[in-house]
This record gives C-alpha cells, structure tokens and sequence, in this order.
C-alpha cells in the first residue's frame, strides 16, 4: 500500500518544510509498527523547488488473519484461501488510512509546534495513490473527491492483468489529486475516504466511530453532497450510527449556515439605522438581560448552551462573580472562533481556569452539563426542528437540571415592526420556528410543570404595546430552589406556578 504526498515551493516557501508539517525529517527514512504491518516513511525527493514524502505500508496478512480480520475483498469469496490471499497487502485500503491517522497524527489534527503558523496554509499539494480499491468505481472516485476543493482529480482504471488486456479493467484505480489545500484538510478527506471506498472496513465498529468520523470531517463533511453515502459506508452501515451520525451533520451544517450569517438580522437592522442615537443593538440587550438574571439568581457557575462564537462567554467572564462558565456548542467551527475571541490560548492561568468551551449536541443528555447554578439557551431553541425540541428539554431541564435557566427566543409577533423583513418571513434563514408570546408562554409553562419549575418572563428590547417585544426571555427556576434563592424571577412580568393536575 502506497501513497506520496507532493508539494512545490515558492520563493517564499521551500517545498522541504513538508516535512514539518508531517513531523518527519525529509532527509531520513523511518519506519513505525502499526497494528497491521510496518508503515515507513521516505523521501524520494527533497528539494527547495519539490519535496515527495511517501508513506509505505507493509501489510502482514498472516497477522491479519489471526485478527480475524483478513476477509478484505479480492479474494475468491467465503473461501478459506481468501484469508491468506487478498488485495489487503496491496490496496489502499481502510488499513492505510488507520496507517496514515497514526504516522501522520498531528499533520492531520493541523498541529505544528515548530512551525505554528504552517498548518494553516493552503499548500500546492500533489497526492498519488496507485492502487486505490473503489467499489463504485471511478464515478463514485469523483462524486466523492470533486466537491472538496481540488484542481484535478484523475482517476485511471488499473487494468487486471497486463499481460491479458482482454480481461477488463480490475477494481481499483490510480487517483491523482492536485490543488491548493492545507495539509490537514487533505489528510482528512483520505483518511475518511479510503474506507469509504474500500466500503470493507477491516475493524469493529464502536459507538465513537461517529465522533472520529465528525472530527475527521470537521470542515467539509457537512456540507458535502454524498454525505449520507460517506456516512454509512463509514459507519460500516451500521444503522443507529448512520442516523446518529446524519443528525449531527445536520446540526453542524445548520451551524455553520449561521457561522456564515454572522450578521443576524436583529443586529443588521439596528446597524443599518441612521438615526443620530443609535439603538443599542438587540445582542447586547439580550446579553445585559441575561447577566441581570443571572446575577439576581446569584448564579456563579453557569452554562452557556448554545455559545456560538462565545460573546457571552467573553461578557460572563468580564464579571468575576462566575467563578466557572462552561460554552457548549455543536459547531466546532463555532467553538474555534469562540476560542479566538476569548484568546483562550493565551488567558492566563487564573482565567483559564474560570472558562471551558465544550462540543455536544443538546439533542443528547450529557453528564457533564449537570450540577450547574444556571444555563443560558440564548437564541438556541429556534434553531432545532419542533420535533427535537422535547429532547432539549430532557436533557436539559430532566438530565442536567441546573437550579435556573434562560431561555430567550424571538417574539414572531415583532415581525412586523422590522423594516426590512418581508411578510411572514423569520429574522434568520435557518430559524426552524418563531413563536408569538402565547405560544412561547405554553411551552415554558409546559416545560416549568413537567421538570418541577416554575418560570417568568422578561420582555427585552422596546416593548411595543400591540405586539410586545422583539425577544423574549424566559426565567425557569427550580422549585426546590426557590426558597434558597428568593428574587429568582425579579424583573420578570409573570409568574407562572405549575398547577398540580394539569396534564402536560
Ligand atoms: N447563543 C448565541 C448563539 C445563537 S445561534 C447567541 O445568543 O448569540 C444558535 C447556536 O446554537 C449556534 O451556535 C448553533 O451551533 C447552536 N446549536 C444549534 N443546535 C444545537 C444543538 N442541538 N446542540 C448544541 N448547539 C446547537
């Protein structure tokens, strides 16, 4: 099994410091034991101008097969000869992209200490696979590769026997890849994509396949046209898995929908405003209202759902009363620009202390959202389909059950104030739902009674008389908290207590 990665140089590049961003110095050849065979490491040319590292991976198929993992493809089916005679020694296979997460780790994570600012560069990469198996053949070679941002991608059918042109072209192809990536993008998509076209994944399927395969798609998965194919092949078409996989996709994909639309319509209209006083833009209303009813629930550790690009986190931790604040995002993308706003890299130890950024869908209940003061849902709800919504609630207000939390939501019944938002159209394209105030009060009401709450709500922004304010906020406090924390709800218009009786 085979695989060079090329690059040129530039006058202000040598192509050598490829071999930074692999970690392994152009000028040796190394090999490394993986739990499949030897995989080695070489240079086969290393000049300013260009620079080939090649990765080799030499298959043991006597040890395959005491693995139990020998039954590749390219071997005469369900016969016991097939364990010991199969393509696994020669293809690139899913054994190689295993190989390539091992040798090539840190390339792939787009980590460099040496050279930090490299990996996030766009470098002109050749890559070579000469025996890539590929069930689906070269169309599916392309449907899979085109989208992700090569030049070129050539496929040549590897003919089965030289010798006898006359029986056809074999399974597999050579794959040349050209363009301009970063390394860590390319080694991503390999590392995903050669199982999935191998499609005869060699290893057990474990429940955190799905995150491996989320990580490695980080980027370009989501919104990648075959992404359901990709999936289950992956996945080894593991039912539950494929849907769990696709559900987070989808979220991400969402996510990254709004990461593009950082201008949100509740804050472009207020900037578009040319009046002498400008408004203060909704965000920031929404911001002060929370941290007002954060710190009437004398909250200190608090739980921001949701964070996006962490403009409360950075607010929550202007204020040295949240002694611990936890971001929660599914959108990696959005965690990263949350990170680099807050500088985590760079806080101090005392700060660093105080702030956490984590990835993990509300859609699932996670231990380590429980035993919080507070938690934030700030413009969250809306962005889940009506029918995920009870799996938020469970886990948040039956699983992580934090003494207070805030939900706020758009008032739809505000609409038609803004100027430039057409009739019957939601302020955000990916906003799954809008809710007048009534129906955003039963589902609170709903929600305070099922999971032992009780809630009141909080107008922020201007609170027009006919059709009330632009964002709503909800103020949930548990019940059996709220002796210990009186004046929970201060600030709030209503108070609605649970009816005993009443079916939910
Ligand atoms: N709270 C921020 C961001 C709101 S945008 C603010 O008030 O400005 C909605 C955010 O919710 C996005 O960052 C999106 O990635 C996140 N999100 C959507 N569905 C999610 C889910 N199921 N789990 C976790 N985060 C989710």
């Amino acid at each position: 099994m085979f695989l060079t990665i090329s690059t040129t140089g530039s006058p202000e590049r040598p192509a050598t410091d490829l071999g930074y961003l692999l970690h392994k110095h152009p000028g040796k050849a190394q090999a490394f034991s993986t739990s499949h065979g030897t995989a080695q490491v070489f240079y086969p040319e290393a000049t300013d101008q260009r620079c080939t590292a090649a990765l080799l991976l030499e298959v043991d198929p006597i040890a395959l097969v005491r693995r139990g993992q020998g039954k590749g493809r390219g071997g005469a089916p369900d016969s016991a000869l097939a364990q010991y005679v199969n393509d696994r020694p020669y293809a690139a296979s899913s054994l190689l992209a295993v190989a390539l997460s091992g040798v090539f780790r840190n390339a792939l994570k787009g980590q460099c200490a040496a050279r930090p600012e490299l990996p996030e560069q766009a470098l002109r990469l050749r890559i070579e696979i000469p025996v890539l198996p590929a069930r689906g053949g070269a169309e599916l070679v392309h449907r899979l590769f085109d989208p992700l941002g090569w030049d070129r991608v050539e496929t040549r059918p590897v003919v089965l026997d030289e010798q006898f042109p006359e029986w056809g072209d074999s399974r597999y192809v050579r794959l040349v890849l050209e363009g301009e990536l970063r390394l860590a993008d390319a080694l991503r998509q390999l590392y995903v994509l050669l199982p999935v076209l191998d499609d005869a994944k060699h290893y057990w399927i474990a429940p955190d396949e799905v995150d491996k395969l989320l990580r490695a798609g980080d980027g370009w998965l989501a919104g990648h046209p075959e992404h359901g194919l990709i999936s289950s092949r992956y996945l080894a078409r593991h039912k539950g898995l494929t849907r769990n996989a696709l559900e987070r996709l989808e979220l991400v994909r969402l996510a990254e929908a709004d990461g593009a639309e950082v201008e949100d319509l509740d804050n472009a209209v207020d900037e578009a405003s040319d009046t002498p006083e400008r408004p203060t833009p909704l965000a920031v209303l929404r911001r002060e209202a929370i941290l007002a009813a954060l710190r009437s629930a004398g909250a200190a550790r608090v739980l921001d759902l949701g964070c996006g690009q962490g403009q409360l986190v950075q607010a929550l931790l202007g204020d040295v009363s949240f002694t611990e604040i936890v971001g929660v995002d599914v959108s990696m993308r959005a965690l990263s620009v949350a990170a680099k706003r807050l500088r985590l890299e760079r806080m101090g130890e005392r700060q660093s202390e105080r702030v956490r950024l984590l990835q993990g869908s509300l859609a699932y209940t996670d231990r380590r959202l429980a035993g919080y003061d507070a938690a934030v849902l700030s413009e969250v709800i809306e962005h889940l389909d009506l029918e995920r919504l009870p799996a938020l609630e469970y886990a948040v207000f039956g699983s992580a059950r934090p003494r207070t939390v805030l939900v706020t939501t758009p008032n739809v019944e505000y609409n038609v104030r803004w100027e430039t938002l057409p009739a019957g159209h939601v302020r955000h394209g990916d906003h799954r739902f809008e809710w007048t105030r009534e129906e955003f009060r039963d589902w609170a009401a709903a929600v305070a009674r099922r999971h032992g709450y009780t809630v009141g709500f909080v107008p922020v922004g201007d609170d027009d008389p006919e059709v009330g304010p632009p964002t709503q906020m909800a103020v949930f406090t548990r019940t059996d908290a709220t002796a210990a924390s009186a004046g929970t709800t201060a600030g709030a218009t209503t108070t609605e207590t649970p009816k005993e009786g009443e079916a939910a």
